[in-house]
């Protein structure tokens, strides 16, 4: 049986695919390098026959000796704060990490599905977000790394497409939270609840009113699998269209958490987006796709994650 391989397969979203293969009879290899990636996250599998774990980081070479169908590629770290303290190795995992990648997918006649993201739209002009929309990005300052490294990611697939024919899929990944997420990231809904929970100030960056599309992890890697099985090459927006300012969310994250913690305020953080929103119809039309979980029932089942954490 041909195997699937999940990059970046102890982290938050490569754990919660694996898990999603797993349940369709798949036979999984995730590889990570554990930079951000954490084994406790796929410490459950361990036991599971058609499971395996390779240490490996994707800009070192290396081979798989088996038979492969499909790499799903969603190695990179993609935490702001991230950018501030590894943005070599993130612009070298979606670099040369792509590339080794996709030269095992050409070697082994697999699929292979690019996790790109809603940051190749940078501060975006349009609103919502369609694929067409060719971004507004910054190459030079702090999210240089991430934002420059997703598109150059993109290229490189496209390259390898035509070049090589490979069965191409890109995912761009829009604002996606739920259990497993690392509570120190530094992403929004986890350190709302991490403060909510300790009793700490909620802090705003900026004055709250900029606005992301929250969508459930589980929804999310549905929207994976569905992709991969569609055959469509070109790439497609997966989130949750529902907009909400950032305001709007310390508020939920107080009210669900019943937390008595002040929301407070500082300096806005660099080159940050000041609205974002997809527009998922091409995933609607091409995939049979949207998500399900509304942002209230999924940060109820991400504050009971954190809750058994901390
Ligand atoms: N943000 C915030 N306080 C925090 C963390 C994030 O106000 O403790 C803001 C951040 O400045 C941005 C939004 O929340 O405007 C979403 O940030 P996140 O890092 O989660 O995602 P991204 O900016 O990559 O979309």
């Amino acid at each position: 049986m041909k195997k699937i391989v999940v990059t970046g397969g102890s982290g938050f979203l490569g754990s919660h695919l694996c898990e999603l293969l797993l349940s369709k009879g798949e036979q999984v290899i995730a590889i990570d390098s554990l930079v951000t990636g954490n084994k406790e996250n796929i410490a459950h599998l361990k036991e599971n026959k058609d499971f395996e774990f390779i240490k490996q980081d994707l800009v070192d070479p290396f081979e798989i000796d088996c038979s492969v169908k499909q790499i799903f590629n969603l190695a990179s770290p993609a935490s702001p704060l991230d950018f501030l303290e590894i943005p070599v190795e993130i612009l070298g995992v979606n670099s040369v990490g792509v590339k080794n990648a996709l030269d095992l997918a050409v070697d082994k006649n697999a699929s292979f599905l690019q996790a790109s993201s809603s940051e190749v739209y940078g501060n975006p002009l349009e609103h919502p977000q369609k694929e067409s929309y060719l971004g507004n990005v910054n190459c030079f300052g702090p999210r240089a790394c991430y934002d420059e490294g997703k598109r150059f990611s993109e290229a490189l697939c496209y390259a390898y497409k035509e070049k090589h024919g490979l069965d191409l899929r890109i995912a761009r990944i829009f604002n996606t939270y739920g259990a497993r997420m690392r509570p120190d990231d530094g992403r929004v809904v986890p350190a709302f609840i991490s403060s909510a929970l300790k009793g700490k100030p909620l802090t705003i960056f900026g004055d709250g009113k900029q606005t992301r599309s929250f969508c459930h992890v589980s929804d999310l890697v549905n929207g994976f699998h569905k992709l991969m099985a569609s055959g469509y090459q070109n790439p497609v927006n997966l989130g949750n269209p529902n907009e909400k300012t950032i305001l709007e969310v310390a508020e939920l994250v107080k009210k669900l958490t019943k937390s008595e913690s002040e929301i407070s305020f500082s300096n806005a953080m660099p080159d940050d987006p000041v609205r974002r929103k997809p527009d998922i119809s091409t995933a609607r039309k091409e995939l049979g796709w949207e998500p399900k979980i509304e942002l209230e029932n999924g940060l109820s089942k991400t504050l009971d994650y954190f809750q058994s954490r901390l």
